[in-house]
């Protein structure tokens, strides 16, 4: 069974945080002489709001859940490495990931000194439940679940994933940042029934604000709250809550632009296809393709010559071959695909 005392770690537990002078008294009208900030130069001249109160709200309502359920992170990198150090003893502890799936699980696990398990997935990519609990042992403490799954684009088998939440003592984390341009609505509708479910999205993709970094962690309030006590205090600056605020009023754009990614990546699919080097397309319920191709080294290497980058993926474990190609604008498509009938034409003479 599921005891959140017994897989944290002792310092963890016992650890009294850092308390900032103002995360004990937040009225806005007081005078602040409390934390040694310059009276000049407002608004910067405040430290954030260390909880950021007004922007989980408004999370909040947009995903239908209590705020006490969100973290807000320095992108969902920083939520990674804090599930990892506030459950994860080094040296003792491990973790489990799939294989080939996103790579900050592991430097993560490496920088924290926790071993990490692989589970290879399926010849296309599917995740075998069987094999995932076969590798859980006494010392596991979490499960890393990409879902849809970056590099390979697909998401999981619902009932696979459900059999692993229900029978593993730990904490399974799936990371769901390209959930908006998946076909199914994810798994946030059965948080409240798994208290060892954490979710991780981003404001990253379909939210188009990379360079703003802001993750968002889901979870029983519990495990959030334990996120809260070990972040650094002041973790999201004060012009990332503002533009995040900013950017949550119009909902409907973040829509239209993932209505267009989605039907790029149908033109793109279509497109890449009739190429004579293409071997294959997978399924994508992301905003990238995963294409196999003919020689992806030097096709890598001739669009990097033409001032267009993609990802080589070839050296992955099951994806040999394969570039991974992220869905742009429109004209940037249609810049790629001329530059791939070029080198299908050097290719043929
Ligand atoms: C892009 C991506 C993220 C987002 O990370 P941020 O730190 O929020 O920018 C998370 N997980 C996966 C699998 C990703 O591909």
């Amino acid at each position: 069974m599921f005891d959140l005392e017994k897989i944290i770690r002792p310092n963890i537990l016992s650890l009294v945080p850092y308390s900032s002078a103002r995360s004990e008294y937040s009225d806005g009208n007081a005078v602040f002489l409390d934390a040694n900030e310059n009276p000049f130069n407002q608004p910067y001249n405040r430290y954030p709001d260390p909880l950021q109160k007004e922007l989980k709200e408004k999370i909040a309502a947009i995903k239908g859940i209590n705020p006490g359920r969100l973290f807000l992170g320095n992108g969902s990198d920083e939520a990674i490495d804090l599930l990892i150090r506030a459950f994860c003893e080094p040296g003792k502890d491990n973790i489990i990931s799939m294989d080939p799936s996103y790579g900050m699980y592991d430097v993560c696990a490496e920088i924290n000194g926790i071993q990490i398990y692989k589970v290879l997935l399926g010849e296309k990519f599917e995740l075998n439940s069987r094999n995932v609990i076969r590798t859980v042992n006494e010392r596991t403490k979490l499960i890393f679940l990409c879902s849809p799954n970056n590099p390979t684009s697909n998401s999981f088998d619902r009932q696979e994933v459900l059999n692993i939440i229900n029978h593993f003592s730990g904490l399974i984390i799936i990371d769901e940042a390209y959930i908006d341009f998946a076909g199914h609505k994810g798994y946030l509708d059965v948080l409240d029934k798994h208290i060892n479910l954490v979710l991780l999205q981003t404001f990253s993709k379909a939210w188009g604000m990379a360079g703003v970094r802001l993750g968002i962690a889901l979870a029983d309030d519990r495990i959030i709250n334990i996120l809260n006590k070990i972040k650094y205090p002041y973790n999201i600056s004060v012009l990332t809550q503002k533009i995040a605020l900013e950017m949550l009023e119009n909902t409907d754009q973040k829509d239209l632009w993932v209505e267009r990614i989605l039907e790029q990546r149908r033109f793109m699919a279509q497109s890449v296809d009739q190429l004579s080097f293409v071997l294959n397309i997978y399924p994508s319920d992301a905003n990238f393709l995963l294409v196999k191709v003919k020689d992806p080294d030097n096709l890598y290497k001739y669009l990097v010559d033409n001032k267009i980058i993609v990802r080589n993926r070839s050296r992955l474990s099951l994806c040999e071959g394969c570039l991974r190609i992220t869905i742009g604008s429109k004209t940037e498509n249609i810049q790629l695909l001329k530059s791939l009938q070029d080198y299908e034409s050097v290719i043929q003479n």
